[in-house]
């Protein structure tokens, strides 16, 4: 099991006030799988991504990530799992502008302290796996929107990641080039990644192999 949430609640504090966000959320996840979270602005989608990729943590509940008790992690734990086992996608890119493709595919192998040569060749081949093999040596305002997604999922896998986790991947997208996105999660996946993806969109929702449905801060599953 790859993502394993027991009893997971999220409040924020809010002056006086506390805000629940995330109640009661009880999700896994194995290997392998493409799962897709849908809910509507506001229902706690990006709250619980935060969480899944220890961006944050749960105010109570128990979470473990790859066999890992990410409740008892410290920050630096944290961000060692978030640079060695997950991938991350967003609606808006996250691309360095000033920065070839080449070497924002190759950033979280620097973190990483990957030797040049193999940062390189990896990079590369991330960029040949998203198909912009002919655009390696181009800068995010010189590419349309997307590619400079294709960009970001290139980056995201480089490190090859237990979990590719993607908040709006395509929210920011035409419908083809979001299209070209959803075949390549499936192609991702059919080729081992496991794909955690969260939409607001039904039909975005649909290419998974599983939808569950995030409503107010609560999961809801059809099984
Ligand atoms: P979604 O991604 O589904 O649109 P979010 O997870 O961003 O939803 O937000 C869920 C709820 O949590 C919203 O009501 C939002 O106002 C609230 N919220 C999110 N982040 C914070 C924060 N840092 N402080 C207070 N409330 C927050
Ligand atoms: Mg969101």
């Amino acid at each position: 099991m790859i993502l394993d949430l027991k009893g997971i609640y999220k409040n924020y504090q809010q002056g006086k006030m506390v805000v629940p966000v995330l109640k009661d959320i009880n999700f896994s996840m194995n290997e392998g799988e493409y799962v897709a979270i849908m809910g509507p602005s506001g229902s706690g989608k990006t709250t619980l991504m935060n969480i899944i990729g220890c961006l944050d943590k749960a105010t109570s509940g128990s979470f473990f990530l790859d066999g890992k008790d990410i409740s008892a992690c410290s920050e630096n734990e944290m961000s060692d799992i978030r640079l060695h086992k997950i991938g991350f996608v967003f609606q808006s890119f996250h691309l360095l502008p000033r920065q070839s493709a080449l070497a924002n595919v190759e950033m979280p192998l620097n973190y990483a302290r990957v030797p040049k040569k193999v940062r390189r060749e990896k990079a590369l081949k991330a960029l040949d796996r998203v198909g912009l093999s002919d655009r390696v040596n181009f800068k995010p305002n010189q590419l349309s929107g997307g590619q400079m997604q294709r960009v970001a999922i290139a980056r995201a896998i480089v490190n090859e990641p237990k979990l590719l986790l993607a908040d709006e991947p395509t929210g920011a997208l035409d419908s083809k080039s979001g299209a070209q996105v959803m075949d390549l999660f499936r192609t991702l996946n059919e080729d081992g990644v496991t794909v955690l993806m969260i939409t607001h969109d039904p039909d975005i929702a649909a290419h998974a192999k599983r939808v569950v449905t995030i409503l107010d801060g609560e999961l809801q599953e059809k099984r």
